[in-house]
């Protein structure tokens, strides 16, 4: 995921790959902590071009993951895509190291400096999709959950536990009218 500076002038050149997960360390990562399972290889789609002092690299990059419902706790794939603009300016070496320890921040515009000739564009890709994996995923966005008292998956079935909990409060307020 290198591009040769030299080779990007005014007009958009293009990239696009499909890269195997592994080649993203931030993403196995991922994986090694169950956070999520990738399914099929990181696409990306890129263009890249010479503007002003910079070279501003856009596009989109996108990957199916296979995630685990916080709520129901039921297996589910998700595609990941997001759109991503990045700004290199040249700099030092220097300048580099001190980019790569801070974090990308939650934003579609990034910044970033490069040195030598060659961008490596993996480190920005596999940050802009571990953005995007939800913190807290869910199956959908009315998944009911599981049971707190017996478990059982709501979306698939009902269970009596919930009818109980009603009625009890119910029969409570109606003691509480009945004294007053
Ligand atoms: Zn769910
Ligand atoms: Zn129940």
């Amino acid at each position: 995921m290198k591009i040769c500076v030299d080779q990007i002038n005014d007009k958009p050149s293009v990239l696009q790959a499909e890269v195997p997960v592994a080649s993203f360390p931030v993403l196995v990562g991922m994986q090694n902590d169950g956070v999520c399972t990738f399914t099929i290889p990181v696409r990306y789609d890129l263009t890249a071009f010479r503007e002003y002092d910079h070279l501003r690299v856009e596009g989109s990059v996108n990957v199916t993951a296979s995630l685990t419902c916080s709520r129901c706790l039921a297996e589910y794939e998700s595609s990941i895509a997001s759109n991503m603009t990045i700004f290199f300016r040249r700099g030092t070496p220097e300048e580099v190291v001190l980019e790569e320890e801070t974090e990308l921040s939650e934003q579609d515009l990034i910044s970033s400096v490069y040195c030598g000739d060659e961008i490596d564009l993996t480190h920005e890709i596999e940050e802009q999709i571990a953005m995007d994996v939800p913190f807290r995923p869910l199956c959908g966005e009315y998944c009911k959950g599981l049971c707190p008292e017996c478990g059982t998956d709501l979306n698939k079935t009902t269970c009596s536990c919930s009818g109980k909990q009603f009625n009890f409060k119910f029969s409570a307020l109606k003691d509480f009218k009945a004294s007053r």
